[in-house]
């Protein structure tokens, strides 16, 4: 166990990989105003959307006109799933609207097969001169390896395998690497022994951990990351999201429920936790049904009601 960093920082992905995996295509008008609510609270980093195919993600299909319409701000960096060459050449288009450029690949075969129709080997390909380029534009290159805590078709997945795609993607300038845990299998323990490893391998890489509550895990990982050492963490605010494996499943740790917990452990994330609350509001209001984050139906912790 490390000492506890003093500060974490914390990529909201709810536009993306909340609005990508809700059975809702939600509204154009209200992605952009519930964005705009996002960056005003204290949030650094915000993953706007995919350049994905509208007809494969039919939910991001207004991904140009979201990234075009949301107010810039100096102080949030905004970032851009990148899943291939085309959807490069298409965020490109709207490059000063994003600093950052994210990819993705499953550190699982069968899983990066079944989701990406390419070898894990065939993805690192296209992803070296995919992130080539985006460098050349000078975006910040982020990679996020999923399934890297479990496969739900291989199963448990060798940290060396992982280990050794991390070094192909530093090798390739990504500057910061997520470890996904796509499907909630994770446990605290694996992802304590697994980050102390991660570390150790690469220091001076940001490693990032991006966990799903799934099987109700979210946060006993998060504080098992912290414990080892990480301060970068991917969430999304009200839970939403999250691989639908199996159908029904709880998505991502919920950003406020991350906040939560940091803050009352002394470790500061910039982000005004109550401002935060407003937008998964904000959120329930468009979607129309109530989100499953704690922090959202229990409210922060009140110590002027301790008894
Ligand atoms: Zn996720």
């Amino acid at each position: 166990m490390t000492d506890l960093p003093k500060r974490a920082k914390i990529r909201e992905v709810g536009p993306r990989d909340g609005f990508q995996n809700e059975p809702e295509v939600v509204a154009t008008d209200d992605k952009v105003r519930i964005i705009d609510q996002l960056t005003k609270t204290g949030l650094t980093h915000l993953e706007v959307t995919s350049f994905v195919r509208p007809d494969v993600i039919p939910q991001l299909a207004d991904g140009a006109e979201v990234l075009a319409r949301i107010e810039r701000r100096a102080d949030v960096k905004f970032g851009v799933l990148i899943p291939n060459r085309r959807g490069l050449e298409n965020a490109l288009k709207l490059r000063d609207h994003f600093d950052e450029a994210s990819f993705f690949l499953s550190s699982s075969e069968t899983h990066n097969m079944k989701n990406v129709n390419r070898t894990v080997g065939q993805s690192l390909a296209e992803l070296s001169g995919v992130a080539e380029d985006a460098r050349a534009e000078g975006l910040r290159c982020v990679a996020v390896i999923s399934t890297v805590f479990g496969c739900p078709y291989e199963g448990k997945i060798e940290p060396e395998r992982v280990f050794e795609i991390t070094e192909q993607l530093v090798e390739f300038g990504c500057a910061e690497i997520g470890f996904a845990d796509t499907t909630g299998m994770a446990n605290p323990l694996q992802v304590g022994e697994f980050f102390g490893d991660a570390f150790e391998r690469f220091p001076n890489v940001e490693l990032t951990a991006h966990f799903h509550n799934t099987r109700g895990q979210g946060l006993a990982n998060v504080l098992a990351a912290v414990q080892s050492g990480c301060a970068s963490f991917e969430s999304s605010f009200g839970e939403m999201g999250g691989c639908p494996f199996p159908p029904g499943s709880t998505g991502n740790v919920a950003t406020e429920d991350v906040v939560s917990m940091l803050h009352e452990m002394g470790i500061e994330t910039g982000i005004d936790l109550p401002a935060l609350i407003e937008c998964s509001r904000a959120m329930q209001e468009a979607l129309g049904r109530n989100l499953t984050s704690h922090v959202l139906t229990a409210g922060p912790v009140d110590w002027a009601g301790e008894a």
